[in-house]
């Protein structure tokens, strides 16, 4: 089953996109904007003010809409040409700013799928966001300003190039302003800027994003370009990073900076050794297991490696309070709930990976505690398994002396940290599934590689 959101502001390539994507993959494709658009409509029709909320919202509840993918019919009528006039463009900002509407439309929306059987590729302002929180990838498309509003004159009715600006600006700070399901990218949502690329890129980039394909392409593996978020003119989720594949320079410039603080730190006051350094790649994607003992695992960890940026999964209540939240977030981290199977966060790692990105995953879950390796979780098995990226086991020996669970403040005792060599992911089944019997043997392998490397790292510890 795949379900593709596709979201973005008006003009920035999406009915294009998301019709290819759906050719590409077979599947059948949902413009809910011309659902507002078809309300709007019936409403002009019928004589009812589109800002009018009861009677619009009655409207919407009774109106009989069928959109395919080259034809829409409100109420029996052809209406597939005048829905992109300029009177259904002017009124339609109100009709979607109407919450009954919305409720109504999300509704008609979601049975489509369930009609599909939960596949299709579906486009809009608030699909990932909203309408489909669950989707198996979603996409948030952007382009300048500028950009958009070419794009649009071309493909529009009135091809006024100012009148076309002038609309696009009014209808985006109309979506992104409004209370109810303002326009913005769901925070796990794939940030795609597509100024410049054409769209045969633009779809190529949003298939490699799907599940059980490769990755992105990416110039470099290390360093993802990003567009600026003052750039694409979009504001609100789509600036935020967290759990996002593309990043920011500044972050890894950021990011480089607190680690060469944090490692001076570690080296001085807990005399901080590491052995077997050279077993992280130095390029590449793979995941980085440590044993966890204490807070300060998490710095002790970016501290083994040289690789100019890291990716962090770390519990929510790490991200509680704002700035923690920006902080974590720019440093690369992105939150995991836990006591319970996260989806996102593990879509999420799988992203990072497929993108080329090293990933931390501690696979005791929470802190633990004495000198025996835990219960492991078997996400970072199942990813390197889907992924095909290998795991590194690190031990880290004297952290648990250095800041104990309960404790408040840190200790100056000597810390040792030993990377064992990467654990390969298994063969990959032909038809891409990953099997829970190889998944829970390669737990047990990393286990017992773990709790190798643990161990030697407290006898050098001395704890
Ligand atoms: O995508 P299109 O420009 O045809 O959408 C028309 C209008 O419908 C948008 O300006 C927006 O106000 C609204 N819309 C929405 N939520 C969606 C799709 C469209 O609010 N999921």
């Amino acid at each position: 089953m795949t379900l593709v959101a596709i979201d973005g502001p008006a003009g920035s390539g999406k009915s294009t996109v998301a019709r290819a994507v759906a050719d590409r993959l077979g599947l059948d494709y949902l413009d809910t904007g011309a659902m507002y658009r078809s309300v709007a409509f019936a409403a002009l029709r019928r004589g009812i003010d589109p800002a009018d909320a009861e009677p619009t919202a009655k409207l919407a509840r009774g109106v009989e809409i069928d959109v395919d993918r080259d034809h829409v019919t409100v109420d029996g009528v052809d209406a597939s040409i005048e829905i992109r006039g300029s009177e259904v463009t002017r009124a339609v900002s109100a009709v979607a700013a109407n919450p009954q509407v919305r409720a109504e439309l999300v509704r008609r929306q979601r049975k489509w799928a369930a009609d599909h059987h939960g596949q299709g590729v579906v486009e809009g302002r608030d699909i990932g966001s909203v309408v489909f929180p669950d989707a198996d990838v979603k996409i948030y498309l952007t382009a300048s300003g500028q950009t958009r509003a070419e794009r649009r004159s071309k493909e529009a009715l009135d091809p006024d190039y100012e009148n076309i600006a002038a609309d696009i600006t009014r209808r985006d700070h109309v979506d992104s302003t409004r209370s109810s399901s303002p326009l913005l990218a769901a925070d796990d949502a794939v940030v795609l800027d597509t100024t410049g690329m054409d769209i045969s890129q633009v779809v190529d980039a949003v298939l490699a994003h799907l599940p059980g394909r490769p990755g992105p392409p990416t110039s470099t593996p290390d360093i993802a370009p990003v567009a600026g978020p003052g750039r694409s003119g979009v504001k609100r989720g789509a600036d935020r990073v967290r759990g996002r594949v593309d990043y920011h320079r500044w972050q890894v410039w950021m990011y480089r900076f607190v680690r060469v603080v944090a490692a001076g730190f570690c080296r001085s006051f807990w005399r901080v050794t590491v052995e077997g350094g050279e077993n992280v790649p130095a390029s590449g994607a793979f995941i980085l297991s440590p044993v966890h003992r204490s807070n300060i695992d998490t710095p002790l960890v970016a501290v083994v490696t040289r690789r100019p940026w890291l990716r962090f999964m770390g519990k929510d209540s790490m991200f509680k309070y704002r700035f923690a939240d920006w902080f974590f977030t720019a440093m690369g981290g992105f939150p995991v709930h836990r006591g319970m199977p996260d989806r996102v966060a593990l879509r999420t790692c799988e992203r990072l990976l497929r993108s080329g990105q090293p990933v931390v995953v501690f696979p005791e879950g929470t802190r633990q505690s004495g000198p025996v390796v835990g219960h492991l979780f078997e996400g970072p098995a199942y990813l390197a398994t889907k992924c095909q990226v290998p795991i590194v086991p690190v031990g880290i020996g004297g952290s648990e002396r250095a800041m104990p669970k309960q404790a408040r403040g840190i200790r100056p005792v000597k810390v040792h940290i030993v990377v064992g060599s990467p654990i390969p992911p298994p063969a990959n089944t032909q038809s891409g599934r990953v099997p829970r019997k190889v998944v829970h043997e390669l737990t047990g392998v990393l286990q017992s590689r773990l709790q190798e490397v643990f161990d030697r790292a407290q006898v050098r510890a001395g704890a």
